[in-house]
């Protein structure tokens, strides 16, 4: 069902005859494509680099004056032809005893991983209960090339929607409802209302973060505007069609709508943060002020430009609660004359 749906995903965003750009080993380096230095960790071989980064080993040695032999801790210059970001670790507590085949199952990793992972327990035949294990997860993102991506179609809402007044005391003239869509879940259709502008820029912030993440999860949308705008409860702001509620991408083990801040896919949720940034069209995006780093340092390990930390990170704005959502609030239309003036 995941691979259709990212299947279709492809189609309805990059159109047919395009296909995930890929690119193996042995392909034509960009010259502008930025260096990284990879600080090499516990295990960590060229060999598993190389794979990550779509490069060859010959290629990470020639970068390195020739060196052959790296120990945890060097720093290795490479220059990717493609990112996959890395595995995060996280700790599980299982309540009762279970056999490796189901707590493999339960996050979706390998049994044999598993017990290499806790080596502890791992010649026990079953997990002993009150076990503290560690799992280390997949991001959803799966790599993707650093070459241009094609355009993106254009979506065409309904013209005529305007945000009048402002975000905490304001509402919509002809508000538009973001339309059902394989690139998102909406939570409350009698809430998914908005400007013209919001949800023709939503659309092309979700389109252009699937394309370029292959992020097959969720993404659910959360409170935008009610049909008239107006005070939404318990929300401050939410009343001129400019302001849209987002959850956190989730590691893929994550069913349903929940979240805890261990469980947020950080690697996905900066490319969802990014992907609203490069529309252009967003003021501000609200997420607590804790989590910055996380989010920073996901985009650091996928070898964003410091122009392009500070370009996202100059976006984001601490507010309080913001902990398994982001707010997203979009700039006004330049033909909204009232948007933003008392009401
Ligand atoms: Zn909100």
């Amino acid at each position: 069902m995941l691979s259709s749906l990212v299947s279709a995903l492809w189609l309805a965003v990059a159109g047919p005859g395009d296909t995930p750009a890929t690119s193996g080993p042995g392909g034509a380096t960009d010259p502008d494509a930025p260096w990284i230095r990879y600080r090499l960790g516990r295990g960590e071989s060229i060999e598993d680099l190389a794979v990550r980064y779509g490069v060859t080993g010959d290629e990470i040695i020639a970068a390195n004056n020739g060196a052959h032999e790296f120990s945890k801790g060097d720093l290795v210059r490479l220059q990717p032809r493609r990112f996959s970001p890395p595995l995060a670790s996280r700790t599980v507590k299982s309540s009762k005893r279970r056999t490796w085949a189901e707590v493999a199952a339960r996050y979706d990793v390998e049994v044999d991983e598993l017990r290499r992972w806790n080596k502890r327990f791992g010649r026990r035949k079953g997990v002993p209960e009150g076990a503290t294990l560690t799992v280390w997860f997949r991001s959803g993102v799966t790599s993707f090339a650093l070459s241009t991506p094609p355009e993106l179609p254009e979506f065409e809402p309904v013209p005529g929607g305007y945000s009048v007044g402002k975000p905490h005391r304001g509402r919509i003239e002809h508000a538009v409802q973001l339309p059902e869509s394989d690139l998102y879940t909406i939570r409350f259709n009698r809430l998914a209302w908005g400007s013209s502008f919001a949800v023709r820029n939503i659309q092309r912030a979700l389109a252009g973060f699937r394309r370029e993440s292959g992020f097959m999860g969720s993404i659910f949308i959360g409170a935008m505007s009610q049909k008239s705008g107006r005070r939404l409860r318990p929300h401050r702001s939410h009343q001129s069609g400019r302001d849209i509620d987002v959850r956190l991408p989730a590691m893929p083990h994550v069913v349903g709508y929940k979240l805890d801040r261990t469980e947020v896919d950080w690697h996905a949720a900066w490319m969802l943060v990014d992907a609203f940034v490069r529309t252009d069209a967003v003021q501000v995006i609200f997420l607590e002020r804790k989590l910055f780093a996380r989010l920073r340092s996901a985009g650091l390990r996928m070898g964003a430009t410091d122009t392009r930390l500070a370009a996202v990170m100059g976006h984001v704005r601490h507010s309080k609660g913001h902990t398994s959502h982001i707010h997203v609030r979009f700039d006004c239309a330049a033909e909204a004359t009232q948007c933003d003036q008392q009401d």
